[in-house]
């Protein structure tokens, strides 16, 4: 059966973490809307240069523009047994999108489990989590200078590359993609609960604490 895995929660709640670490464990690739436009914005596309005038508002990119960007990504080989897609949808509209989207890939008589796993959390800390956070420009990596600093400052663990700051991750435009998330994204929690394929995990506490409780409801 193809497992088909989406992720809500506000910016910050450690979904990037865990559905990195959920990836690696479930051999599914890990689907990051907000990493692929930035890889657009990278490499200078046509899509980079419209998507990053939303990514530094801390607005969503036009539905049209990630929907062909996800559509593509979801029809390689590689989704043919499952993905985790973390960052999308991100609204109702979006929502609608993937249905349709999963319907054409899949075709009729796929049998798929699709889940939608919300990440609840104390939404206060997050700001402070946001303006701390730098990753690494070559592998991913993810920390915090609040509580997972890296061990010289500056230079990642993994692989010794300089470290960068988001330019969306400043107290400004955290804000302005706080309220994009109440308005357009919370709505999906009642819309997925309605659709009964709604689980939902306490994402306060440590990595760890957060991860025992994803593969609870990961393998319920
Ligand atoms: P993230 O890395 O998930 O925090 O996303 C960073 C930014 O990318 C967001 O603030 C949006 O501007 C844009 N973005 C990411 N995912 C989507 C999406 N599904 N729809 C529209 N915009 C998105």
């Amino acid at each position: 059966m193809k497992k088909e895995f989406i992720f809500l929660g506000p910016p910050a709640c450690g979904k990037g973490t865990q559905t990195a670490m959920l990836a690696e464990y479930l051999h599914f690739p890990h689907i990051d809307t907000g990493s692929l436009l930035r890889a657009e914005i990278k490499a200078g596309t046509d899509a980079g240069k419209e998507a990053k005038l939303y990514i530094d508002e801390g607005h969503l990119v036009p539905v049209e523009l990630v929907a062909r960007i996800i559509k593509n990504r979801l029809s390689e080989d590689d989704c043919k047994n499952g993905y985790i897609l973390d960052g999308y949808p991100r609204s109702i509209e979006q929502a609608d999108a993937l249905t349709k989207m999963n319907s054409e890939i899949n075709g009729d008589d796929k049998d798929v489990d699709f889940r939608a796993i919300y990440f609840d959390i104390d939404t206060e800390i997050l700001i402070e989590r946001i303006v701390n956070r730098r990753s690494c420009p070559k592998c991913g990596e993810i920390y915090n200078l609040a509580y997972k600093a890296p061990k010289q400052e500056g230079v990642c663990d993994k692989c010794g590359e300089k470290l960068t700051q988001r330019k969306d991750d400043t107290r400004e435009v955290a804000q302005e993609r706080f309220e994009t998330y109440f308005h357009e994204t919370a709505p999906l929690i009642e819309y997925y609960k309605n659709l009964n394929v709604l689980k939902t995990i306490d994402a306060n506490g440590d990595i760890q604490e957060v991860w025992e409780r994803l593969l609870k409801v990961v393998h319920d």
